[in-house]
């Protein structure tokens, strides 16, 4: 026998050596055993995945002297001519070249002849779709009624061509896409028969440019074969296929995570001049990201990465300090990059361009870690005591036990309401507040304590009941009322850093800010007057009104109101909850709205 090429020399012979189809052969398996093996029957599936070498095994299995049987001999008369290709009852016919009706009318009045030796007369139909509507209407009649000696085994790779009427009266089996690992055993398997030295590298990058067809990784593997005498390596793979060494997708998406950008346009200089297509380097490296990912969410089991067993090793370890997310984002920059790729006149450079977005991407910190980070400054806000950012040194302490001398009423006081919510319902409008003359703060002795504004009061003064008075220093008191607010909104607790519990009279408080409208703002929106409200009743024991205060408008000018913008967006940028926030999500400030 002279030379043959290793998919002909290794087509299977029998169901255990077709890769990875073991869901057709064990059905057809089970079929022939119990005698229920349908006279047509359809196998669909990519190229290269075994259509073709079923169907002839299945000839085999049915026209075998020990058959029918799951394990032809191979070795009787018709097992021999079926191997061969001259058997006297199995046709095989190409349907993209006998694709009219006269071949089909041809191949109907054949079938009516008994088979000459065997027990069937087998037609096998490739590539059945592409016959003619008048074909398919012509094999249809036999179809319905065929002779009891006749077997129909079709395959196609595109069963959607194929009229319902041909398809219905067909069993149908579907073979899978073959996976890359598979692939890779299976050529690993020959190569040891035949003695061939080759790396996993080398295999793994056949098996990749076979795209799942096991017919045209073998046509491959004989190229390479026939083109070397040395041990097969990577270079000489990427040399003769001109494909893309493995390897090389892992030094960019190490490039990626180590931040290196020049690394990485140089190993896209490399490739380019080796002659690698860009737009097909980008999908393989969209491929790989996306691969690693994968392993990332699920690095147990790597089923959903059709890879060899060797890279999957080396994603496991490549992203084993990476963060989920911080790969989610690096491909959500690949993707959107991705059509400007494509439609680009200069695919090298948008290629690096890609990446060097990539490399401008800042590592997002995981939800756990926010999480945790938002918990620690909680934390810090609620043990932080606010009593002493608003002390004022110049006033001496306050005490609740003083209630004989309560301070003077403020000025242009609001007239109580008399809605019986004790919730304070005035929300001020920033216009109506004189920000601070300068940039800084005023010094803390320029409020003065006999002038302030409110800024809104809580109105009910019914139920009337004199506030129990606690026996401790104003200052503790306030800072015990503000632990309580933090428990609750500790972004509300720390607004208050900025105020002081002026005085307290029959059941009426007074809060006075200090000079940021931002923090008295603050404290006016939402539910936060009713939280602020709750703490001092909950603190004093009643039903407690609360007046916040600040220093009164002097002007509703244009020039006023824009310098009254200004310093709230002065105060909104430093204020500590934004910094903070800045810092944890490592933001930045777009805008300021004024609300
Ligand atoms: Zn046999």
């Amino acid at each position: 026998m002279g030379y043959l090429v290793l998919a002909r020399k290794y087509r299977p012979q029998k169901f255990e050596d077709v890769v990875k189809q073991e869901h057709i052969t064990k059905a057809l398996a089970n079929a022939l055993i119990s005698g229920r093996l349908a006279h047509a029957i359809l196998l669909s599936g990519p190229r290269g995945t075994g259509k073709t070498s079923i169907a002839r095994i299945l000839a085999k299995c049915v026209n075998c002297e020990s058959g029918p049987t799951a394990a032809p001999c191979n070795s009787c008369r018709s097992c021999k001519e079926i191997t061969s290709g001259h058997a006297a009852d199995v046709f095989e016919i190409d349907g993209a070249s006998n694709n009219k009706v006269e071949n089909v009318r041809e191949l109907r009045e054949n079938a009516n002849y008994m088979p000459a030796h065997s027990p069937y007369k087998i037609y096998i139909i490739d590539e059945v779709h592409m016959l003619s509507d008048s074909a398919f209407n012509a094999l249809l009649k036999i179809l319905e009624e065929p002779p009891a000696h006749v077997k129909f085994f079709f395959a196609t790779t595109d069963p959607n061509k194929i009229p319902i009427t041909i398809l219905s009266r067909c069993q149908r089996h579907d073979c899978r896409r073959v996976d890359v690992d598979s692939i890779i055993k299976h050529m690993a398997l020959l190569c040891e028969k035949e003695s061939i030295d080759i790396s996993p590298e080398a295999l793994t990058i056949i098996a990749r440019e076979a795209d799942g067809s096991i017919r045209d990784a073998l046509s491959l593997l004989n190229l390479i074969i026939t083109s070397t005498t040395d041990r097969i390596g990577t270079e000489q793979i990427v040399d003769i296929l001109g494909g893309l060494d493995r390897q090389s997708l892992f030094d960019v998406s190490q490039a990626v995570f180590d931040q290196d950008a020049g690394k990485i346009i140089e190993i896209i200089a490399r490739l380019y001049d080796r002659g690698q297509n860009m737009i097909k380097l980008f999908s393989e490296l969209l491929e790989h990201f996306r691969n690693l990912l994968v392993i990332k969410i699920d690095g147990s089991t790597g089923t959903l990465c059709d890879v060899s067993e060797f890279e999957l090793n080396a994603m496991r370890e490549q992203v084993k300090n990476i963060p989920q997310i911080y790969i989610h984002q690096i491909l959500d920059v690949l993707f959107k990059e991705e059509y400007t790729i494509r439609q680009s006149s200069a695919p090298k450079l948008a290629v690096e361009m890609a990446f060097i977005r990539v490399i401008q991407i800042r590592p997002a910190l995981s939800i756990e870690t926010l999480i945790e980070k938002i918990d620690i400054l909680q934390k810090g806000l609620t043990e932080k005591p606010p009593a002493e950012s608003v002390s004022y040194p110049e006033q001496p302490p306050q005490t609740f036990g003083d209630d004989s001398k309560p301070a003077p009423a403020p000025q242009n006081q609001i007239p109580p309401n008399v809605t019986p919510d004790l919730t304070p319902n005035i929300i001020p409008d920033a216009r109506d507040y004189q920000p601070p003359g300068a940039e800084n703060e005023p010094p803390v002795a320029e409020v003065k304590e006999d002038n302030p504004t409110p800024i809104y009061e809580d109105a009910p003064r019914m139920n009337r009941q004199k506030v129990q008075i606690k026996d401790e220093p104003i200052e503790k008191s306030w800072e015990k009322i503000l632990t309580t607010v933090a428990n609750e909104n500790p972004a509300l607790a720390a607004c208050f850093s900025d105020s002081q519990l002026k005085k307290i009279s029959d059941n009426q408080l007074e809060v006075l800010f200090k000079t940021k409208q931002f923090n008295i703002k603050y404290a006016n929106r939402d539910n936060h007057p009713s939280i602020i409200q709750n703490a001092c009743s909950q603190y004093f024991g009643n039903a407690i009104q609360v007046s916040l205060s600040g220093r009164q408008a002097k002007s509703k000018s244009g020039m006023a109101q824009k310098k009254e913008v200004k310093t709230l967006e002065n105060e909104t940028l430093n204020h500590p909850l934004v910094e903070d926030a800045m810092k944890i999500f490592n933001g930045k400030i777009v805008e300021i709205k004024i609300l």
